[in-house]
């Protein structure tokens, strides 16, 4: 059973304070002070821990360890003295509007459909998991329903009822609690105990995104951002979307439409060129002397599977003893497939790689890889070694 009694610090808004110094230990990375009372933010319930100062050193993580919290500083404090702390308010405000946006949409989940929130993660966005599945709309629902909740700027409340009213209350809580329990109320949202930061009211959460959903266990995962997170969240994807409009000339709440169109193009592009190349090949196969020791065809932007067709066609219809299929990659750069049925070709690799800068190997009835080297060069070496 979790002990909440302790674990109360000061009006969430306090962002200055001062606290005297009750431990201050040298650790790894660093040092750990403790204070006798204090408004730093230890990590948990999902929640990150604050940043900030103390006096002149910075701190850089807090957390709870046997009932202490501990400050991670980037230098020592002097213990019995009186230090000032302060908050990065900034992350720490984030941190309250994304914790409370957290509240309304978990309490209206849980009151639209019984699910609850059975996993919570708070890193760059908010990872909530629910232990039963659902749709498309009922997420857009409770998302537009959030922000209702935020327009109408409901007051976040925070109550200690007595043991005998909760155990009448109907709440959410991950975990079963003793001791002075504290309830926070988004009417109309939520009824959950925690001890997170929250901030007065649910217009201070300023609007909440929803930015995606998946299946997760026998339930969802969702993933959203809260206050000014959400809107810079909301403005890059807005400012993105504004660059893809100007580039495919689509009204901006076409681009779907507009890249399906594209990539619909492409694949007809894809399958012309395809059809076309076939058709090239033909041509060159068609030109080639039936029987020759060595076939030589060096290409350029050919796709990988025709290159091997070639080769097998040279072997098959022209029955070459050795096809050499070379394609151009750069300037004087050039992949290789050598092909036999009668040869085998694997001694081969070493000595034409090492002539030619190249790299590959392969099986006794084909080679490839890739050589540096002139096409000239090339030529005059294959025909030096099958020719
Ligand atoms: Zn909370």
């Amino acid at each position: 059973m979790e002990e909440m009694t302790e674990r109360f610090y000061r009006e969430p808004y306090c962002r200055e304070f001062q606290a005297v110094v009750t431990a201050c230990e040298k650790r790894k990375n660093g040092w750990a002070v403790a204070l006798d009372d204090t408004a730093f933010y230890p990590e948990g319930g999902g929640q990150p821990a604050d940043h900030g100062v103390l006096d002149d050193v910075n701190v850089l993580d807090v957390h709870r360890r046997d009932g202490v919290i501990w400050h991670e500083t980037d230098g020592p404090l002097e213990e019995g003295k009186t230090v000032s702390g302060k908050i990065d308010w900034e992350r720490r405000f984030r941190h309250m509007q994304n914790h409370t946006g957290e509240h309304i949409v978990s309490g209206l989940i849980h009151q639209k459909t019984g699910y609850d929130n059975v996993g919570f993660h708070m890193g760059k966005e908010i990872q909530i998991d629910f232990n039963g599945p659902m749709s498309a709309e009922q997420i857009r629902e409770v998302e537009l329903e959030a922000n209702r909740i935020i327009m109408n700027n409901t007051p976040v409340q925070e109550t200690f009822p007595s043991a005998e009213e909760l155990a009448v209350t109907d709440y959410r809580s991950k975990k079963e609690l003793s001791g002075k329990v504290r309830l926070i109320s988004i009417p109309g949202a939520d009824l959950c105990a925690c001890c997170g930061t929250h901030v007065k009211t649910a217009g201070e959460v300023g609007l909440v995104k929803i930015l995606g959903f998946e299946k997760h266990k026998d339930g969802v995962r969702i993933f959203m951002k809260a206050g000014l997170d959400a809107l810079e969240e909301v403005i890059a994807v807005y400012d993105e979307n504004h660059k893809i409009s100007a580039e495919l000339s689509a009204e901006m709440q076409k681009t779907h439409a507009a890249v399906v169109r594209l990539k619909q193009e492409n694949e007809d592009r894809k399958r012309a060129l395809y059809a076309m190349t076939v058709r090239y090949l033909d041509t060159v196969v068609d030109a080639v002397e039936d029987g020759a020791p060595l076939v030589i065809c060096a290409e350029e932007d050919i796709e990988r599977t025709l290159l091997g067709k070639l080769a097998e066609r040279l072997l098959e219809e022209k029955h070459a003893r050795v096809a050499a299929v070379l394609n151009r990659t750069g300037e004087d750069r050039f992949t290789y497939l050598i092909c036999s049925r009668s040869v085998d070709l694997r001694p081969y690799a070493k000595t034409l790689n090492s002539a030619l800068n190249g790299r590959g190997g392969g099986k006794p009835e084909y080679i490839q890889g890739s050589f540096a080297a002139p096409l000239d060069a090339i030529r005059a070496e294959l025909e030096k070694v099958f020719g």
